[in-house]
């Protein structure tokens, strides 16, 4: 292990104290989870208590695990010793940073670049989330894998906890296959005190979750290799943008959206070798059986990114889609800089953009563009009607006005209701 610089921060009971950047632990991987920064302060500085390890890290007491990378800039501040790490942070080591990848990029790029000012609820609202703490993003125990254990182990002299083992869509790991053990949880749960995960590094000897875990049968394995795609930035077909012209694609190709769904309901099944009923269990897919009809209605957002690679895969094999190697994209998270996306400035890119961030279906955009009204935007975009009243008032005035400009709005249409209340 390298020299370190680092000293102990005096144990702080005061929220959001900002002590001095420590210069602590460059020794993260992209991939390592966050919390294996607190852990390995434990285990480097000796005599340390918990809190002490977790403001050393976090830069404030929180008992929190900070799977999704809540005041992402303090830690890198405090991690790696200089200013502007936040994205790096954000992208390298939180799920935050899986789930933002199914956004469009330009969203993508809005998302992370706002992670400071836009605070925590609407941070997670944009993924899809009620709340940091949803349990179909992030597993209830922390997790581990033997195989990635033993390997850290010999590579670096200690084991980290990997992001993607956190993901509940993955049973296995998606490196080696192997079924992922569940290792640590916080002691206690109760409502008004949060639990105290206890920083600890991996040990990967557990028992494992699953009591019969799916079996890695062809379509379970192509399904893992596109997690890691996914991750190293090598697959834009699953963003907002681009899914919703591959789901039209792949439906063109067999004449039709019922068509295709029969399709892959079949494909599906042979090829994990169960019922769609048992994968959508055992991976927490939101919609339950009916994952697919949800997924290619478009009624998507973030956090369904694993829906959205079994239907992929699936696609793939079926050869209704062909991965375009020229379509690798730049992964978000080059030397933490983000590509410059360039400012699209239609009104309807304008729209789409808005309804990412506000944590909408990727179809209320065309559900809109259309001119619906009211209660038809709610029902054809998969929304309560009470959540499209919410996002219809908070769009601004200009851009309802530019939309009617370029294109003609009915009377009835949600867009002039919403202008005539104005
Ligand atoms: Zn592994």
């Amino acid at each position: 292990m390298g020299t370190c610089l680092f000293r102990v921060a005096p144990a702080m009971t005061r929220k959001r104290a900002r002590p001095s950047p420590i210069g602590f632990l460059p020794l993260l991987r992209p991939g390592d989870l966050l919390f294996t920064a607190m852990a390995l302060q434990r285990q480097i500085v000796g005599g340390t208590t918990v809190d002490e390890a977790i403001v050393d890290v976090r830069g404030y007491m929180s008992r929190q695990r900070n799977s999704m990378g809540r005041n992402s800039s303090l830690a890198g501040l405090r991690i790696f010793g200089r200013q502007g790490q936040g994205t790096r942070v954000l992208l390298e080591h939180t799920l935050a940073g899986v789930y933002v990848r199914a956004m469009s990029e330009t969203a993508a790029a809005a998302w992370v670049q706002q992670s400071e000012a836009l605070g925590g609820r609407r941070m997670c609202k944009a993924l899809g989330l009620r709340t940091w703490r949803g349990n179909h993003v992030c597993s209830a125990y922390l997790r581990s894998c033997r195989a990635c254990v033993d390997a850290d182990t010999s590579a670096r002299g200690f084991a980290a906890w990997r992001v993607l083992h956190q993901v509940p869509a993955l049973e296995r790991c998606p490196f080696h296959g192997t079924v992922l053990v569940q290792e640590l949880a916080p002691p206690f749960r109760q409502r008004k005190d949060p639990p105290l995960w206890h920083p600890r590094l991996p040990t990967g000897n557990a028992s494992s979750e699953a009591h019969a875990p799916l079996p890695l049968t062809e379509g379970h394995a192509e399904y893992l290799k596109l997690w890691l795609e996914l991750v190293n930035g090598e697959l834009p077909a699953v963003r907002a943008d681009q899914w919703r012209v591959v789901v039209g694609a792949c439906a063109d190709k067999v004449g039709g959206m019922s068509g295709l769904q029969l399709l892959l309901n079949h494909q599906i099944e042979s090829s994990w070798g169960v019922s769609l009923d048992a994968l959508a269990e055992h991976l927490s897919l939101a919609g339950g059986p009916s994952f697919i009809a949800e997924e290619l209605l478009l009624r998507t957002t973030p956090k369904d990114i694993a829906r959205r690679l079994v239907v992929y895969s699936s696609a793939m094999q079926l050869g209704l889609v062909v991965p375009d190697e020229g379509q690798i994209e730049i992964p978000l998270a080059v030397g933490a800089q983000l590509p410059s996306v360039p400012p699209d400035t239609t009104p309807e890119s304008a729209l789409r953009a808005a309804i990412a961030m506000y944590g909408l279906p990727v179809a209320v955009g065309d559900v809109l563009l259309a001119g619906w009204n009211n209660r038809a935007t709610a029902r054809k975009g998969g929304v309560s009607r009470i959540t499209m009243r919410g996002f219809r008032r908070h769009l601004p005035t200009q851009l309802l006005q530019d939309l009617q400009n370029c294109k003609h709005f009915r009377e009835d249409s949600w867009l002039a209701c919403e202008l005539r209340r104005r």
